[in-house]
């Protein structure tokens, strides 16, 4: 079987002249898997997760989507396939309720009204909001706010979720709620997360860690591996030395956490 995402040496620069912000990136993501994408600012993140959603056409180099070459006839279905959440909560709401905002981009795709009410209550049920149909977006607070993003994005029933720094304006209870939200829908379905993030926390989460620096995949492993003092990540100025932090995160996690990464020297 294919990989559900599968990028092939992209380039990418936004302007001719520019340096190249995606530089021959190659990768592949299967499904159900929560890859954490994680780089100084710059890197090239925001550019790469435009690249899968679509929104960018690469410069040179190939995007696949379930083994199927991505071309301009077949984006708008691909483009389906996969939701993003944005960072800031503010930016995204359309409706002036949490109802109506949910069902704006089912209405968008001509979705019948029976179906559109059925999906909108079950996406408010999936992030928790049930309680919370018929209050003003604007009123809530920075994690309800990005979980009605969330309901909005899992209503259209995508394959692939990208949040794209989705929780880095909020407080840390804001953030916990929305990672504890998306771990639930995952855990329900097959949903394959793509996590932009600066928060140990939420990379801990990742199946998958990707680093990326000055538009390159420079590494990719376990939360474990990438953040345990990496030497190639050190020498390249990259090390995110946080032990401690890490260690809190995989035990909520529940995973063991190697020995090795408990020693005097590290912490
Ligand atoms: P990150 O998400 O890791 O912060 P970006 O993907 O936003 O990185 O940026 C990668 C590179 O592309 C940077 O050099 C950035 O300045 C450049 N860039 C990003 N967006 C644009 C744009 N709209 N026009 C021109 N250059 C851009």
């Amino acid at each position: 079987s294919h990989p559900q995402i599968e990028l092939k040496e992209i380039t990418f620069n936004y302007h001719e002249d520019d340096k190249k912000a995606l530089d021959n990136v190659s990768l592949s993501i299967n499904p159900g898997e929560w890859v954490a994408l994680i780089g100084h600012n710059g890197s090239g993140k925001s550019t790469l997760a435009k690249t899968i959603n679509g929104l960018i056409r690469p410069t040179a180099g190939e995007i696949l989507i379930n083994g199927e070459k991505l071309t301009e006839e077949n984006l708008w279905d691909m483009r389906k396939m996969i939701g993003m959440v944005f960072q800031n909560p503010d930016n995204q709401f359309v409706g002036s309720t949490v109802e109506d905002d949910v069902a704006f981009g089912l209405e968008n795709q001509g979705i019948p009204r029976e179906e559109m009410l059925v999906r909108v209550k079950d996406a408010l049920e999936r992030v928790r909001m049930s309680e919370f149909t018929l209050r003003e977006p604007s009123m809530l607070s920075g994690g309800q706010k990005q979980r009605v993003a969330i309901a909005g994005v899992v209503a259209l029933r995508p394959d692939v979720i990208i949040l794209d720094e989705a929780t880095s304006m909020l407080d840390p209870e804001g953030r916990a709620e929305v990672i504890q939200t998306i771990k639930k829908i995952k855990d329900e379905s097959n949903l394959t997360v793509i996590s932009i993030t600066h928060d140990i926390d939420e990379a801990a989460f990742a199946n998958r860690v990707l680093v990326m620096n000055s538009g390159q995949l420079v590494a990719q492993g376990t939360p474990e591996e990438i953040f345990s003092g990496n030497r190639e990540l050190v020498e390249q100025g990259l090390d995110i030395p946080f032990p401690e932090k890490l260690k809190a995160a995989l035990e909520d996690r529940e995973i063991e956490v190697p020995q090795e990464y408990l020693t005097e020297e590290r912490l």
